[in-house]
């Protein structure tokens, strides 16, 4: 995600601070072939704001154990009227519910398994989580055909799951398996602070029917078909690690790098080829930088959203509400988490920094080596630093704030908090290596990071081991006493 500035004093005392922060080839038919695979048919009534869905999923146990059940995230549960966690801050409720606080949710109507009905089963935290016992346990590498009927409700809201008036936004919204890790399934809750989602890659075939007045920008390829009022689109996405689509009454242009089609819909753009441009330069950019990027469609799509923008796999959600400096800032952002969140996953909840720091610095690299954006690299540290330093000193007197990063969502004190360690502090943690190590060697170390974890999910130790195979360096100290909050930052 990319943030909007959020300290309005900050702000006020700094006019020239930039916008720090504001808020993720081939083979791919192979890699395919060991994914599980979505198949979903949706259809989405604009009256009620409310879609209507039936998914089978063709579940395969990628660990290394047997599994008993599979369990899944129902994202749409935090919409609903009294969830616990609720996906946004009191403090932005406001800004996020123009019309008033409103509420969405879910529903699960029926769960088979192998084709058999089982009683469905809603546990976690938060009534968030979907658990599908299976009649019989599932060995490595087994198969099992699990089917969801749902239905979800759409609040009003400028969220990854609302309607807006210009546009419904569907991000998160069918149930997607959990990870299981260390003898569970990670079942995280919705956390307001960042992006609290992780998941495995996967196939997705999806048929989504809606209003024939809308476009629909979408994860992967598609076709669409008009019958009078209602659309259909089919879709087809492999080895993505979520599944996401926007519907608007956009305009749209389209052009391509590299064998990606790069399209771009938007209702209100006064420079719609600038803002095509930019998704086409990030792309052609972090090609070259950080390795192929292997799908064949990537989309940038104009909505109403809270903050500066939003990733998908093959999908970025830009804020309408931003001016022309911060929306393009916001491209190229959200455009480098399709190398660092799509093909590269990480664990979001646990490992923010490894998400957005190493975005929001690829975002400034982008500057570096583009330098017709005339937005001056060294510029951008220094306004980092200065900014994170202000922060410490208004809001942490006596520079006693809790700079370390290496913890998760829930631990943060709120988004504020979360931005400055993790986009802010995170970035000038990879500058601070890049001057250490090199170009030659920090750029080594990031194509291998990208190979070495390529549609997988990455750890943070992955990361600082390719730094320390191409710099030759022993770097863990260095990573752990800035992601422990050790090292001296001012
Ligand atoms: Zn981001």
């Amino acid at each position: 995600m990319k943030r909007l500035k959020r300290i309005a004093i900050v702000c006020a005392l700094i006019i020239c601070v930039s916008a720090l922060v504001a808020c993720g080839g081939g083979g791919l038919d192979e890699i395919s072939k060991e994914l599980t695979n979505y198949n979903i048919e949706a259809s989405y009534d604009d009256t009620e704001h409310k879609l209507t869905a039936s998914m089978t999923v063709d579940y395969i146990n990628g660990y290394d154990i047997e599994l008993d059940r599979v369990e899944f995230h129902l994202y749409p549960a935090a919409y609903r009227e009294g969830a616990r966690f609720a996906p946004i801050e009191k403090s932005d409720e406001a800004k996020a519910y123009p019309s008033g606080k409103n509420y969405g949710g879910i529903t699960v109507s029926k769960v088979t398994v192998g084709g058999n009905e089982r009683e469905v089963t809603v546990s976690g935290s938060d009534e968030d989580i979907l658990c599908v016992t299976l009649d019989d346990k599932l060995l490595p590498g087994g198969r099992v055909k699990i089917g969801v009927d749902f239905e979800v409700k759409l609040a009003g809201v400028r969220h990854r799951l609302g309607y807006n008036g210009k546009s419904v936004n569907l991000g998160n919204f069918y149930p997607i398996a959990c990870v299981y890790e260390n003898g569970a399934f990670r079942n995280d809750p919705y956390y307001s602070t960042g992006d609290p989602f992780y998941s495995e890659t996967a196939n997705y075939n999806v048929t989504f029917k809606y209003p024939s007045k809308y476009k629909m920008a979408h994860t992967g390829s598609g076709t669409f078909a008009a019958d009078g009022d209602v659309a259909t689109a089919t879709v087809t996405a492999l080895a993505v690690r979520d599944f996401a689509a926007v519907l608007g009454e956009f305009e749209s242009r389209e052009t391509t790098v590299g064998g990606t089609a790069v399209k771009y819909y938007y209702y209100a753009d006064s420079q719609p080829d600038a803002s095509l441009k930019a998704a086409a330069d990030a792309l052609t950019t972090f090609n070259d930088k950080f390795g192929k990027y292997p799908y064949s469609t990537y989309t940038v799509v104009q909505t109403a959203f809270l903050q500066g923008g939003m990733e998908y796999p093959n999908l970025s959600l830009i804020s309408d509400a931003m001016n022309n400096s911060t929306y393009i800032d916001a491209i190229i952002h959200e455009t480098a988490h399709q190398w660092w969140y799509g093909v590269v996953g990480n664990d979001e909840t646990k490992n923010a920094w490894l998400d957005e720091g190493l975005t929001e610095y690829s975002t400034s690299l982008f500057y570096a080596l583009n330098p017709d954006y005339g937005v001056e690299f060294d510029k951008r540290i220094s306004d980092a630093l200065s900014s994170l330093m202000l922060y410490t000193e208004l809001y942490k007197p006596g520079y006693n704030a809790d700079t370390s990063m290496d913890r998760s969502l829930a631990e943060y004190a709120d988004n504020m908090e979360y931005t400055y360690m993790t986009y802010v502090k995170g970035q000038l943690m990879f500058d601070n290596l890049r001057r250490i190590i090199g170009d030659d060697s920090f750029y080594a170390a990031l194509k291998d990071y990208y190979t070495s974890n390529y549609l997988k999910t990455a750890q943070p130790d992955s990361l600082i081991a390719c730094f320390e195979k191409s710099s030759g360096r022993e770097l863990k100290p260095y990573f752990d006493s800035w992601t422990q909050g050790n090292v001296k930052l001012f």
